[in-house]
């Protein structure tokens, strides 16, 4: 680890222009940073304190929805009564991941940016060609070990998994992420690889999460999050679901929404699925039919295609289990 500068902010304007200078890195729960800090992935000139910003913790719920501040701790959010009501993907997805100490430390605004576990990206000494961390070096990936990796949205220069599991239920319920005044939906927040791997989400410098907002209406209470993992704790996503249906009707399916975790190189939104089974009754072999959608234009690398066929069975089991609580 190099040396760096630290810098404790007292106010958001503060954080703001500290964020701005270059090689600055913000510094929240610290449990990504610091570890990436320590492997050399993560070089900051100047360490910026967000965690003593006042305010920037509180979770709010009422008839329009949820605002969660950036600072707001994983088991915080997870354990709100209302949240866990209106939002249970949401809290579902908060408790399936990481660890309870992590989940303690860590912020909902670190959890968003989190980096991917792809390992060679983690392991610069080993592993210089990287076009995330090093654009222009090549992925060490494509042609190496693939069984973590990517099968949506990947590109030649990157294959790399967004390993987060909040993100998942925040697309599939159209969250907007507050970056101060400017708010962007959650969707177009994360980026594709595309030729530029190294820039994963529309943030600019000096800027920062400030908040998270989830439109709410009192009939959007049915979701759900479904993860699928090598050990049953403290692992991340091998494929996931968040699956929200609106305006429970019987066994007729009026408006579902589906997201993906776990398989693609950003959280990635089922549209063909939740327009194969929209107006649709609820039975086992239209749910299977249409789950199959969600892999639409997946691209696999040997070792990661039980993926492909993993991802639909998720979709279709989170689907089942939501009418199952009809
Ligand atoms: P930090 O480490 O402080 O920061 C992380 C990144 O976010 C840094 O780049 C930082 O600059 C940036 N950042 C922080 N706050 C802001 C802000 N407000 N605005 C802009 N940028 C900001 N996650 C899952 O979802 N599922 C899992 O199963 C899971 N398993 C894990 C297992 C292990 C062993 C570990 C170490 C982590 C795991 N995680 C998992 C990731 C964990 O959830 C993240 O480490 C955590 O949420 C990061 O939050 P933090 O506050 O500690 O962020
Ligand atoms: Fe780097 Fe992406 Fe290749 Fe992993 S998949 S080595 S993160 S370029």
């Amino acid at each position: 680890m190099r040396d760096f500068s630290y810098v404790r902010a007292n106010s958001l304007d503060a954080a703001r222009q500290a964020a701005a200078l270059p090689g600055a890195m913000l510094l929240a729960g610290g449990t990504t940073l610091i570890d990436l800090a320590k492997c050399g992935v993560a070089e900051p000139e100047t360490l910026v304190d967000i965690a003593h910003l006042k305010g920037l913790d509180r979770i709010e719920v009422n008839e329009r929805g949820a605002t969660i501040g950036a600072l707001a701790r994983m088991s915080h959010v997870a354990d709100h009564a209302d949240i866990k009501s209106r939002f249970p993907a949401v809290s579902e997805a908060l408790w399936q991941a990481a660890s309870a100490q992590i989940r303690n430390m860590a912020t909902i605004g670190g959890n968003l940016m989190q980096r991917t576990r792809c390992p060679y990206f983690r392991d610069p000494a080993n592993f210089p060609a990287c076009n995330k961390r090093e654009p222009g070096s090549g992925c060490s990936a494509i042609g190496g070990v693939t069984r973590g990796h990517a099968v949506l949205g990947i590109s030649d220069a990157c294959i790399a998994m967004y390993p987060g599991d909040l993100a998942v239920a925040l697309v599939a319920f159209d969250a907007i992420v507050h970056l101060g005044e400017r708010h962007i939906p959650v969707d177009d927040f994360f980026l594709l690889p595309g030729t530029t791997p190294d820039r994963e989400h529309a943030i600019e410098p000096g800027e920062m999460i400030t908040a998270i907002e989830i439109p709410g209406s009192a009939s959007a209470r049915r979701s759900t999050y479904l993860k699928i993992r090598d050990r049953q704790s403290y692992e991340f996503a091998t494929a996931s679901a968040a699956v929200i249906e609106f305006e429970p009707d019987g066994r007729t399916i009026r408006d579902l929404r589906v997201a993906l975790g776990g398989v693609a190189t950003k959280p990635w939104r089922a549209r063909a699925v939740e327009n194969a089974l929209k107006g649709k009754v609820l039975e086992p072999d239209t749910v299977r039919a249409a789950s199959l959608l969600a892999v639409e234009g997946s691209v696999d690398h040997g070792a990661n295609h039980y993926k492909v066929e993993l991802a639909p069975r998720v979709v279709a089991r989170a689907i089942r289990k939501l009418g199952e609580t009809a």
